[in-house]
């Protein structure tokens, strides 16, 4: 056997040459144990040598994992992705291999299986049974949450030989989605769009589908056709969701269609719950995940279908550590294992608008919601002819229309992207603003936490009494609207609603997941939520939706503001009326109402207000009619920043098709006690961009405090 390369899972430049001891049968992506000077580590066998050195020479490998070997189109995805995003292979290598425990295989599970049932026979205890008698044996702490009783009843059981403990082999598999179990009665337009997708998973090969339906369409119901069809064809299906924590219901709807849950990736996973997900799909035994984006890179085998739901939500970029957006790479990915991809919306990404457009992605639309419910009715309030009263940010008909919700026995919700009380906290005496220590941020206040807080760095502090610069007590005024100021309002004048706040930082995911819940069964009349409560969700009460203040982030400046503020507010508009039972209504406050996003949700009209967008874009030749990429260095001593970017600068090789605009001081200057610089990059749809970065930064080590990252599509312009 000749040496092989082998991929370390490490920011290294390459692959390493290793030997390959007689007798062990390594394969392309095979994970094996090998030395990297005093250490042992992880690797995968990337392809034959690179070197041309005997085997003596160099080291053999230690160990031959016992975990089937990598796909040959994982390989290349990773390849790809480290090209694209100009990473180190073996950073990109890493997100696959996050889970080493998996590497192994499982350990026999001791599991209790029923015995000679007990002749004292309590509630509990029949519970037992019939736990085991519907899902088989199980470990002891996972059939007590099955049964729904405490540990020590099913101790005690064990303890008097009523329950009898097996060794399993291994870990217990995923149950298996049920292809036939519940299909719905689609509607002709449904149905059209659902078989379209179905039989392009029956072809197989890679189609990219762009599947762009007004809210309430029933799009998921459309694309879990798609799903069942990559079922029927024994192949694996895998759906990126934005806020995977957050999505009770979806999973509900899942298990009503498909008979059981689908398998889960995100963070919020145990160490052990991810060892077993990593591995069971290594073994080619799981049928449909559902995943951030990170699940892209989990060691699939037979990929029928990718979904990515709500995909121009900027919650697909990944944006620390390897920079990737995960919508663009799962087309990537699905290419690679040709197998079709399914992007999915109520409001798609100009990207992806365009290549419907011009046929690069096959067009499905819905048109109507499903049922007789219809779109909600909009409306804009021009703040300047009409202001809130004095110390007040919601105007009065936004208030009668919340009021007149709860008359109806529905349910308000009002929307303000930005967390805390106030974004700004100032002293009336001297004029002193609270900014975080570490960044070129504000400190916001977070009043039912008696905080002021960094939104950037997290930084904390409680809320000083006296002023910090002139010391003098109980000056402190706090400046704009949170969603907590809003829900002061608003509770002050409806005291006996019951109001949930919803936003990140209330809580854990958990607590997020069961307010959620909550005001999905209609245990609150009024909801006050950030952009977390915009996304997906199905509350079949809600009637009015409110925003505070649609020009928030319309100003923002950077490319897509329009363009992001669009969706969001009409995924948030979208909310309401869901049921036909109810038309929802949405009023929107502006200091802008003339606008064209604004003008473009109130006529319903989002085409002409894409092709105004599509026009401007193609006449500043941006994305995606040209590309972007950022350079951003950071140093914690701004000298040794600047002196880097000044070098940098100077080496700028010329190109007739890409532009760089900088080095300037980055719009957030410090972030973290980093400084930081950015260079922009625009480049025609052909130039050689990553080439020429890296041509570019060849001779640039980053050394002492820099730190140098570049974003190919950047989505955040901070
Ligand atoms: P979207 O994802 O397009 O916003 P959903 O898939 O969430 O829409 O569907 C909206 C609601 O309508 C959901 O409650 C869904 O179960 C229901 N629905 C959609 N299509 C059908 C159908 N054909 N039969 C029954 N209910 C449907
Ligand atoms: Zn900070």
């Amino acid at each position: 056997m000749p040496n092989v390369s082998i991929l370390i899972p490490l920011a290294l430049p390459g692959p390493y040459d290793y030997a390959v001891p007689l007798h062990m049968a390594v394969a392309p992506g095979s994970i094996v144990r090998v030395p990297l000077g005093s250490r042992q580590v992880y690797g995968v066998v990337w392809g034959e040598a690179e070197g041309d050195a005997p085997a003596h020479k160099i080291k053999p490998i230690i160990a031959l994992c016992d975990v089937p070997p990598l796909a040959e189109e994982l390989r290349q995805f990773v390849d790809w992705v480290a090209n694209y995003v100009m990473a180190p292979p073996g950073a990109v290598l890493r997100q696959v291999m996050r889970v080493p425990q998996a590497f192994a295989p499982p350990k026999p599970l001791s599991v209790l299986a029923p015995g000679a049932p007990p002749e004292k026979m309590t509630a509990a205890r029949r519970r037992v049974y019939e736990a085991l008698a519907e899902r088989g044996a199980m470990a002891a702490s996972e059939l007590a949450r099955a049964a729904g009783v405490s540990a020590s009843v099913v101790k005690t059981l064990a303890q008097g030989g009523y329950l009898t403990a097996h060794e399993m082999p291994g870990d217990k598999h995923f149950p298996h989605p049920d292809a036939t179990h519940q299909r719905l009665d689609l509607s002709a337009q449904q149905k059209a769009v659902a078989d379209s997708l179905a039989e392009s998973v029956m072809a197989q090969g890679f189609t990219p589908h762009l599947l762009d339906g007004v809210t309430g369409a029933g799009k998921t119901e459309v694309y879990f056709e798609a799903i069942a069809a990559a079922l029927e064809a024994d192949k694996k299906a895998l759906i990126l969701l934005p806020e995977i924590a957050l999505t009770g219901q979806f999973l509900e709807r899942f298990e009503a269609r498909f008979g059981c849950p689908p398998a889960l990736w995100h963070s919020g996973l145990t160490a052990a719950e991810r060892r077993r997900t990593w591995r069971e799909i290594a073994e080619n035994r799981v049928e449909v995940l559902v995943g951030a984006r990170s699940a892209l890179f989990l060691p699939w085998r037979d990929l029928g279908v990718i979904i990515v739901d709500e995909e121009h939500d900027g919650g697909f970029k990944q944006e620390d550590g390897v920079i990737y957006n995960a919508r663009d790479m799962a087309v990537v990915r699905s290419r690679l294992a040709a197998c079709p991809v399914i992007l999915s919306t109520a409001t798609p990404s100009l990207e992806s608008y365009v290549n419907a457009r011009d046929g690069r992605y096959v067009a499905h639309r819905l048109t109507a919601r499903h049922g007789a419910a219809l779109l909600p009715e909009i409306e804009l309030v021009d703040m300047r002819a009409a202001p809130p009263p004095q110390g007040a940010w919601l105007v009065p008909q936004m208030v009668a229309q919340v009021g007149a919700a709860i008359d109806r026995d529905e349910q308000a919700l009002l929307f303000l992207n930005r967390r805390g009380y106030a974004p700004l906290t100032l002293c009336r005496a001297c004029g002193h603003r609270y900014a975080c220590p570490a960044c070129d941020a504000w400190m916001v206040e977070h009043r039912f936490r008696k905080q002021l807080q960094c939104h950037h760095c997290g930084h904390m502090e409680p809320v000083p009494q006296n002023c910090h610069s002139c010391g003098e007590a109980d000056k402190l005024a706090a400046c704009g609207p949170g969603v907590e100021r809003i829900t002061e309002e608003i509770i002050g004048h409806f005291p006996e609603a019951r109001t949930i706040v919803l936003s990140s930082d209330m809580g854990g995911v958990a607590a997020q997941r069961e307010a959620i819940q909550r005001i999905g069964a209609g245990e609150a009349d009024i909801i006050v939520g950030t952009q977390i409560i915009a996304k997906g969700h199905d509350f079949a009460k809600l009637s009015f939706v409110g925003v505070v203040d649609a020009d928030l982030g319309i100003g923002n400046g950077d490319l897509r503001a329009a363009e992001r503020t669009y969706q969001l507010l009409s995924q948030v508009a979208g909310r309401a009326g869901r049921r036909a039972e109810r038309q929802g209504f949405a009023m929107l406050q502006s200091h802008s109402p003339e606008h064209p996003v604004l003008q473009a949700l109130v006529s319903g009209d989002r085409d002409s207000f894409f092709e105004r967008e599509i026009a401007a874009r193609q006449l500043a030749e941006m994305p995606p009619f040209g590309r972007l990429a950022a350079l951003i260095v950071s140093a914690t001593n701004p000298q040794e920043g600047l002196a880097f970017v000044r070098q940098m600068a100077a080496k700028m090789p010329p190109h007739k098709e890409i532009r760089v605009l900088g080095p300037a001081p980055a719009p957030m200057a410090r972030i973290r006690n980093r400084y930081r610089y950015r260079f922009l990059l625009k480049a025609s749809r052909q130039a050689p961009l990553q080439g020429y970065i890296a041509s570019w930064l060849k001779p640039f080590k980053p050394r002492g405090s820099v730190r140098l990252s570049v974003d190919i599509d950047p989505y955040n312009f901070l």
